[in-house]
Formats: structure tokens, C-alpha cells, sequence
């Protein structure tokens, strides 16, 4: 048996990796020359270490362990404690966001209401109805306050997304676990509090980088600069037309953004091509920004800070990158990494490069204390595609994906069963055991 896999981001890498160790005969294709996909991290004039797509792993002790697996324990390095504190803009600054019962019982972040709200929602007996939003699903168990100022910024900051889009049952299908179970999350969140304190976030001192170059490094199948053209059925399997030849395999797992997968898909899988054409990527642009320390007043000692879009910032918010990790700038220096656009500022992610370094540096200049007139050093990174939206349009083609599979074509891929690269890694080991077993 051979199984075909189009796409070496870290969902095909992943997935040929498990395939590899299980002895099972596979080919990878990838259209670029480098494996890795979003994951793209920059050593800039030999000081500044720039992630331009994901900045960090959030995973478990299994995580770790398939990580040591791979020789790269030595690599990893662990968020700062300090980064566990986060900010959201409110009233003109960046106000710490209440990190416990007691902060937020005795801190001003939160009105009296939503206090109330927060320490009532045990005792609410509503239940979600089907295709609930995410700011839907706040609003009913909690308040209007924390969907715009704690729901609304994490979600833009993470998924570049609009909580009023976004599906509950797909982006957080735990909350609705919780309701149903405890007849409430506060209480869900409490009792599981042992499992879900486990994981961590953490990075590679060289850059998120180093895992596709790892696995990359394992694989023995892997083309690279080798785009797949055309796929067809065939009647023992699929038969793949790549730039450098012709290949037939018994199955085939596409891995690739929706819209290069409606293409290929489109003359077996109607259904599938169209919903997938429907699949929402919003841009988003990283901006890299350093300063001087002595030039910032404020400490910037947590995570970073988190802009609610009725608070009208030009950015959806700033990770402060070198206090969340090691080696990232020159001790005397610190690098932010902004994020531009989403669902909620579309057109302020197409900016061009001047009106964004001058937006940013406006933004940070004001919310940190800067004295200086620009940054020692800065730099841009585009993606026009960033992050697939797990709203109604998604959840509707969770079916004709599951029908494909009786043809012998599976998906694993960041827009069905979860966006982050932990959730990527786990669905590329479920799929290699559930196509190996
Ligand atoms: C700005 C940004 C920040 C993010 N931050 C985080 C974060 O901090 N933590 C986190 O967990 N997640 C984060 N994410 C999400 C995460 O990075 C992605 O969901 C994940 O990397 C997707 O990996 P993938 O392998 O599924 O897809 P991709 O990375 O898109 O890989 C698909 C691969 O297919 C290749 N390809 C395309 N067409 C063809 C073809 N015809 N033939 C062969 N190959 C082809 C592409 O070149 C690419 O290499 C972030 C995403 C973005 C955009």
C-alpha cells in the first residue's frame, strides 16, 4: 500500500512521519522549497529572531514526549513565567485582564454586572441551541462586556476572527461539552482543571522553525519544488500529476488551504469544491518592531497586549515577544510582533508597508510609553490567506468531506478539526492510525 499525501506543512509532515515509523510506504509532495508551510521563522541581521507565521506550540506531556522523539528536547524553550499576564486595551491603556477569582472580584478590569454575571453563571440552566456563535454563546451564559472585551480580542488574536461568525460547536466544542455536563463551563473548567493545567507553551530557540526542518530532516519521501497539478480516480486508487511526473498511490490525504483543494478536488468531489470555495481566510500582516529597552516606559511584563475592536486601535494587538521568550533581541533591546487585520480590520491588513509602519509605531508609541521616533529595526510579513474560519460554511462541509473517504481521500488539514499546530500534530496521528490499523 502507498499513501499519498499533497502538502508538507506541518500536517503533511507530520502525518508522513507517523506513516514512516509504522513502515508504511508513502509519498509527500510540496510545491515550495521548504517544508513548513505557515511556519517560517527569520534570523534577521544576526540579532532578531522574527516568527512569521505561528509564534508558539501550546501542547501536553504526549506533545513533549513525540517532540523528544524526535531529538528535539535540546531545542525546545518554555514561555517566561512572566508571560502569563495579559493585557487588553481599555480607556486609553492596557489594562492587566484578571487572571484569577480574587483579581477579578477586587480588580476595576470588569463592572459590577459582568462580576456577577461570572460568579452567577452556575445557575444558568439555558442550553446552547444548534449553529450558536461564539459571542452568541458568551452573551447567553455571561455578558456583553466580557464578549467585547475578553471573548472578542483573544479571538482576533488567535484566529484572526469575529466571534460573531465563528461557530461555538467548531472553534470550542468543550464549552458545549461543559454546559451539557455541569450545567456550566465555570464548573467544567474546574473539575478538569488538573488535565487542561498540563500543557504548555512553548517554542524552539532557533524559531517554530526547527520542528518542519526536523521532521523534514526524517523523512525519506518528501518532494520538494513538486506541486501537484491534477489528481484523478483511478480504479485501485488516485493517480497524481505533480510538475515532476506521474504517480499512482491507493490513498490520498490532501493537507493544502481550501481553495488549492477545491481545484483539485473539483472534477470527483462537487459538493466538497464548492463548499470549500465558500472556506473564509481573512489577511493578516505581522509586523516585527524593535526598540531600544531604555526607550520603553512601560515593563512589558506579561504575554502581550490585546486591542477590543470597539476601542478602534488600528492592530488587533502586540505580542511582546522577548518577554514571552529567550533570545529573540539583544538583552538591551525589545522586539514586538503586532498583528494587522483579521476579520474585524480587513483593509488595515492590505495597507501598504509605510501607512503600516507608521500606524504601528503610532499604536506602540502611545500604548507603551515610547519615547523614540521609530524602531531600531522592523519589518513586515504578509499573508493573504491567514486563517480559515471555523463558521457556518465550514461546519457545512464536514460531510461531503466524511463521504469522500469511501473514494479512498481523507483530509488533514487546519480547516477540519482545528486550526492550531497541536491540533494539526494530534490529527496527523489519528489519521495515520486510523489509515494503517
Ligand atoms: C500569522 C499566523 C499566526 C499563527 N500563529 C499560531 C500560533 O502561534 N500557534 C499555533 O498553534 N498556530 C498558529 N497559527 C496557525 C498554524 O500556523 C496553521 O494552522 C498551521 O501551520 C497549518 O499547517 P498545515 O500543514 O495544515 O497547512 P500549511 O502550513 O498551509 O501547509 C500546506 C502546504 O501545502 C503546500 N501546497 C500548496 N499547494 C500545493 C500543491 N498543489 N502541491 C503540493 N503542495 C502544495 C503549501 O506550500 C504548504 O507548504 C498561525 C497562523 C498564521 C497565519
Amino acid at each position: 500500500m502507498i499513501i499519498g499525501i499533497i502538502g508538507a506543512g506541518i500536517s503533511g509532515l507530520s502525518l508522513a512521519y507517523e506513516l514512516q515509523k509504522r513502515g508504511v510506504e508513502y509519498q509527500l509532495w510540496e510545491a515550495t522549497d521548504q517544508p513548513g508551510g505557515y511556519i517560517q521563522s527569520r534570523r534577521e541581521a544576526g540579532k532578531y529572531l522574527r516568527e512569521l507565521g505561528p509564534n508558539s506550540l501550546l501542547g501536553d506531556a504526549d506533545l513533549l514526549q513525540w517532540l523528544d522523539e524526535l531529538g528535539l528536547t535540546p531545542e525546545l524553550t518554555f514561555s517566561k513565567p512572566v508571560s502569563k499576564a495579559r493585557y487588553i486595551f481599555r480607556d486609553g491603556r492596557y489594562q492587566k485582564l484578571p487572571s484569577g477569582p480574587l483579581s477579578l472580584l477586587f480588580g476595576s478590569f470588569f463592572s459590577w454586572k459582568t462580576k456577577l454575571a461570572i460568579f452567577q453563571e452556575r445557575n444558568n440552566k439555558t442550553v446552547s441551541p444548534e449553529g450558536e456563535t461564539l459571542a452568541q454563546f458568551f452573551r447567553r451564559r455571561f455578558s456583553d462586556e466580557i464578549v467585547e472585551y475578553a471573548l472578542g480580542p483573544f479571538v482576533a488574536g488567535i484566529y484572526a476572527g469575529d466571534p460573531e461568525q465563528l461557530l461555538v460547536s467548531e472553534t470550542f466544542p468543550l464549552l458545549l461539552q461543559y454546559e451539557k455536563e455541569y450545567g456550566s463551563v465555570l464548573r467544567g473548567f474546574i473539575k478538569n482543571q488538573s488535565a487542561t493545567g498540563r500543557r504548555q507553551s512553548f517554542s524552539f530557540k532557533e524559531g517554530m522553525q526547527v520542528l518542519p526542518n526536523a521532521l523534514a530532516d526524517k523523512l525519506t519521501n518528501l518532494s520538494l519544488n513538486n506541486p501537484v497539478q491534477r489528481i484523478d480516480k483511478v480504479s485501485d486508487g488516485w493517480r497524481i500529476e505533480s510538475v515532476a511526473g506521474v504517480k499512482t498511490v491507493d490513498q490520498l490525504v490532501i493537507t493544502t488551504r481550501a481553495d488549492v483543494a477545491a481545484n483539485l478536488v473539483e472534477p470527483h468531489f462537487t459538493e466538497l469544491s464548492r463548499g470549500l470555495r465558500k472556506v473564509v481566510y481573512p489577511p493578516m500582516t505581522a509586523v516585527h518592531s524593535v526598540y531600544k529597552r531604555v526607550d520603553v516606559g512601560h515593563p512589558l511584563n506579561g504575554f502581550g497586549g490585546l486591542n477590543p475592536k470597539k476601542e478602534g486601535q488600528f492592530s488587533s494587538g502586540h505580542i511582546w515577544s522577548s518577554s514571552v521568550f529567550e533570545g529573540r533581541c539583544p538583552e538591551d533591546e525589545v522586539l514586538f510582533t503586532t498583528f494587522v487585520g483579521g476579520q474585524a480590520s480587513l483593509a488595515n491588513a492590505r495597507q501598504p508597508d509605510d501607512v503600516l509602519f507608521r500606524r504601528v509605531h503610532q499604536e506602540l508609541s502611545n500604548g507603551f510609553d515610547i519615547k523614540a521616533d521609530g524602531p531600531v529595526y522592523r519589518a513586515s510579513q504578509r499573508w493573504e490567506w491567514a486563517i480559515p474560519q471555523y463558521d457556518a460554511n465550514l461546519a457545512a462541509i464536514k460531510q461531503p468531506i466524511r463521504n469522500a473517504e469511501a473514494d479512498n481521500f481523507f483530509v488533514c488539514a487546519n480547516w477540519y478539526g482545528g486550526v492550531s499546530l497541536s491540533d494539526c500534530i494530534r490529527k496527523a496521528q489519528k489519521l495515520a492510525h486510523q489509515l494503517t490499523e
